[in-house]
């Protein structure tokens, strides 16, 4: 349907996009402070000659002396990648993200943005290229609006009705009663966990970012709103690179590659069909999933 209505939606949100982008990159050159000696500022735009957004090369990292958490991990993101990272609780895929948010830095390999080792990176201009979704996405007091742009206050009204069409959200903005302005924080209206996902995604996507972390919650979304997570995560790919802690088949079968983690280990990567004829681990997850989408009578694989 990409062809359709919505299509050329999307052509129009592109080049809104691209048209604020040029005022933002002049507002950065005004505003950024010059270059501090060894520090590089991560280009907003991508650069040319990279094909790999992030690239992860042999990282190793342990929160405590003696107690790896990550073994040798690596895996590569392509700009506009969509990646999901699947494996059993424990295995390391928070770690992965937060390793990528710099709240930690590797023992030991290195983490490459855009072809830079991400310690070489200004820490604030490199987190503002990079939106993260979170397990809960709780609801802040105040209107659906407040709750959108609350990270960026001064969003251009087109801007926000395109990330409200990328997210999935423009049927409940026209069914709530009065629109963007509805309260929804703890006494408005309520919303459903994937309400509040989409609307977590939405908000993260006005600061526009290059790379979009999504931590899916493991508990079951009902199944309208796990396909139109699916929907919104499809639509995403022309927006940003996206990687995704998946729980769900509906989700894992979005992305066009998935890396298995174990233990710390990254046991296997591939596409679905890949890792479907390669990985006993990743088949026994996939019929246990496609059991739970027969349970609910779902019939999309
Ligand atoms: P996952 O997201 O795959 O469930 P995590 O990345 O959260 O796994 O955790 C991987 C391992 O690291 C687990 O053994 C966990 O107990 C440990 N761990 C996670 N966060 C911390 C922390 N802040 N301090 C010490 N150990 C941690
Ligand atoms: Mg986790």
């Amino acid at each position: 349907y990409l062809t359709g209505p919505l299509g050329s939606l999307f052509e129009a949100v592109g080049v809104i996009r691209q048209g604020s982008g040029a005022v933002h990159r002049i507002n950065e050159a005004l505003s950024w402070p010059p270059e501090r000696e060894g520090e590089v500022v991560p280009p907003q735009e991508p650069s040319r000659e990279s094909r790999t957004l992030l690239e992860f090369q042999d990282v190793r990292f342990a929160y405590e002396p003696g107690r790896p958490v990550l073994h040798d991990v690596s895996f590569e993101v392509p700009r506009h990648g969509h990646v999901a990272i699947i494996g059993p609780s424990g295995a390391g895929k928070s770690t992965v993200f937060a390793l990528i948010e710099r709240f930690y830095d590797p023992d030991g390999g290195r983490i490459l943005f855009d072809g830079h080792d991400v310690r070489r990176l200004d820490r604030g201009r490199y987190r503002s290229l990079i939106g993260l979704v979170e397990q809960d996405c709780p609801m802040l007091y105040g209107t659906l609006r407040d709750n959108l742009a609350y990270a960026v206050p001064d969003a251009d009204p087109e801007d926000l009705d395109g990330v409200i069409a990328l997210s999935g959200l423009s049927d409940l903005v026209e069914r709530l009663p009065e629109g963007l302005d509805t309260p929804v924080g703890e006494r408005g209206a309520a919303l459903s966990g994937g309400e509040r996902q989409r609307v977590a995604i939405a908000r993260a996507l006005l600061a526009k970012p290059r790379l979009l972390l999504l931590d899916e919650p493991a508990s079951h979304l009902d199944a309208d709103s796990e396909m139109a997570l699916r929907r919104t995560l499809l639509r995403l790919s022309r927006e940003c690179a996206l990687i995704v802690i998946a729980h769900r088949l509906t989700t894992v079968r979005a992305a066009s590659s998935i890396v298995v983690l174990r233990e710390g280990r990254v046991t296997a990567t591939g596409t679905h069909e890949h890792l479907m004829g390669h990985d006993a681990y990743y088949r026994g997850l996939v019929s246990e999933w496609l059991g739970h989408q027969r349970a609910r009578g779902m019939s999309w694989t």
